[in-house]
């Protein structure tokens, strides 16, 4: 089966369509979180992930939106998006992300936005994160988001447990083998690792096949909705950054 693997849009709309476009025949497409926040079409993107996504799992955007975490725990500009977003959403997009999961575990594969640990929060940027969280899945693969930047962990569970952090190279498809691995495939809506292109991968679950992919957008026409909606202009100029 051939899945798109998407994370992290963002209410992201021109973009999204960008990798939609760019993802062309698939037989699923899985969405690792946060469809909103940050961005100016929230309604769009849910719409979008409802029609067009198989499976979607929770993140801490989508929770801010419904109320259920403390803003506190967001920055200012977040937090003034996320009421703005749940003003925005229309009910039946309410109640859409009010019934995604934390966690989805298909096949070999477990599903989660941060981490299978602390699926809504934690951030799996450094190696020794990684192994403090293997045991908490069962899966041989893991996908999550939330960090927004591609990476590849390689997970060694010989005598003693290691873990190796891979940068993927972008268009490059590749056979995964043995190892277990934890792949997040960037953000689509707001990128943040110096490249402002939209990011996510195409997995391939009967032969491996994994390849990272980058598209431009848009993002003048993104940055312009969030200036008419009024929203934050540090979040509106970082999307032009990559960061
Ligand atoms: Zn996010």
């Amino acid at each position: 089966m051939r899945v798109g693997v998407i994370s992290d849009i963002h209410s992201n709309l021109q973009a999204l369509e960008a990798v939609q476009a760019d993802m062309g025949t698939v037989d699923q497409v899985w969405c690792l979180g946060d469809v909103v926040g940050y961005g100016p079409d929230p309604n769009a993107c849910v719409d979008f992930v409802r029609q067009r996504v198989t499976l979607c799992i929770a993140g801490n955007h989508d929770w801010a939106s419904l109320g259920k975490v403390d803003l506190a725990l967001f920055n200012a500009d977040a937090q003034r998006v996320a009421v703005w977003t749940r003003e925005q959403l229309l009910p039946e997009n309410l109640t859409f992300l009010e019934t995604l999961g934390e966690t989805i575990t298909i096949d070999d594969i477990c599903l989660a936005h941060g981490s299978p640990r602390d699926p809504i929060w934690e951030y799996l940027i450094y190696p020794t994160t990684v192994i403090n969280t293997l045991s908490f899945f069962s899966t041989h693969y893991a996908l999550v988001g939330h960090t927004h930047i591609p990476v590849i962990f390689r997970i060694y569970t010989g005598r003693k447990r290691s873990c190796d952090a891979l940068r993927p190279s972008p268009g490059i498809p590749f056979t995964i083998g043995g190892e277990r691995l934890i792949l997040n495939p960037g953000s689509v809506g707001q990128p943040r690792d110096g490249i402002p292109d939209a990011s996510y991968l195409i997995l391939d679950t009967e032969t491996h096949e994994i390849e990272y992919r980058r598209v431009a957008y848009d993002v003048q026409e993104t940055q312009r909705r969030m200036r008419e909606a009024g929203l934050p202009a540090r979040l509106i100029a970082r999307l032009e950054h990559g960061w």
